[in-house]
């Protein structure tokens, strides 16, 4: 059974875009799947919807089975999301911010699990730190400390590595395969081909709200006569 269950989702916003058309997609638990498209295609109103954060015009999704819209508390404690921008708190420290985070999802303190966290993330040495004192990098891993904070199944990272150089980018693929050996599921979306194949199991070709194709990362390539 899949984790992530999207049915025939379409989003019409107020000013009258059509953001998404009737997107379906079934994502299993323990895959990493890239969203990929140009800006404007609808891959954060497709992560916004599967997160709660927008309401479709039509269509439902199921997270664990839970409809998003009718059981929304059970489906989000299985969700942690990255946004695209680094909002922190300046002058809180890194263990505060985590802590916090998994207290606003209702959780129980966890002392063992916030120091396994951060220390998978490479933070446990920074956890006193304020996070305006911290590099890029270790900002952005702050933030995906605070989505895992709640120990949710799936990760969805929006836009990861735009904005990032080089060496940051293969920062950020190195802990999405660690995340992944530890069996979180993780979606992210990008608008770089090369992004999508290096870290994804599947792609997910998305442009003007059409799902245009799904394959594995496999098939995509012999499609277009690419190689490494
Ligand atoms: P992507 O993440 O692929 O860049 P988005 O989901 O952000 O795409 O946007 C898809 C389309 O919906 C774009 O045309 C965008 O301008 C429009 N859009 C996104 N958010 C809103 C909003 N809150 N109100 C109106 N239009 C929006
Ligand atoms: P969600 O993930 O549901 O969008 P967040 O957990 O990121 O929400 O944050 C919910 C609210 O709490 C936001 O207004 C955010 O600015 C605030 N917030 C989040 N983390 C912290 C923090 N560590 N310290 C202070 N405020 C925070």
């Amino acid at each position: 059974r899949p984790i992530i269950d999207i049915d025939h989702v379409s989003k019409r916003y107020d000013s009258g875009t059509v953001a998404l058309n009737d997107v379906s997609l079934q994502i299993d638990e323990g895959e990493i799947l890239a969203l990929l498209g140009p800006n404007g295609a609808g891959k954060t109103t497709l992560i916004s919807i599967i997160c709660g954060l927008v309401v479709p015009t039509g269509g439902t999704v199921r997270v664990g089975g839970h409809d998003i819209r009718k059981d929304w508390r059970a489906a989000r404690k299985l969700i942690g999301l990255v946004p695209q921008e680094i909002a922190l708190e300046p002058f809180e420290s890194v263990i505060d911010c985590v802590r916090f985070t998994r207290g606003l999802y209702g959780e129980p303190p966890d002392d063992a699990y916030i120091e396994r966290l951060l220390s998978s993330l490479a933070l446990w040495d920074k956890r006193e730190a304020k996070t305006r004192e911290l590099s890029g990098g270790m900002k952005r891993r702050v933030l995906i400390a605070k989505a895992l904070s709640h120990r949710p199944k799936v990760l969805f990272l929006d836009e990861p590595t735009a904005g990032v150089d080089v060496a940051l980018r293969r920062e950020m693929w190195q802990v999405v395969r660690e995340l992944r050996a530890e069996g979180v599921t993780i979606i992210l979306t990008t608008h770089y081909l090369e992004e999508a194949e290096d870290m994804a199991d599947r792609i997910g070709v998305i442009n003007r709200g059409e799902l245009l194709l799904v394959k594995s990362k496999d098939e995509l390539l012999g499609e277009f006569g690419k190689k490494h």
